[in-house]
């Protein structure tokens, strides 16, 4: 997994589980693949990781692009 440096504090955010309250886990409706989440190479649906700062509580959320097989996955923040 990519280490993801909270904006703020600049400390490496730890992986987290985020869930709704029924215990479903979080996914982008990726809809159409010709908008800009289509040139990304997602899929209809796309699971979501999620990040935590342990200083300040951030949490960011990654929509799961490595499994995206053309070309460049890069996405650097
Ligand atoms: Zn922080």
């Amino acid at each position: 997994m990519i280490q993801r440096r909270c904006p703020d504090c600049t400390v490496t955010m730890e992986e987290t589980t985020v869930r709704t309250g029924s215990g479903y886990g979080l996914r982008i409706d990726g809809g159409k693949h010709d908008g800009v989440l289509g040139r990304l190479g997602l899929e209809t649906t796309t699971k979501l990781e999620a990040v935590c700062c342990p200083e300040c509580g951030l949490v960011r959320l990654y929509a799961d692009v490595d499994a995206n097989g053309d070309g460049d996955g890069n996405l650097e923040a």
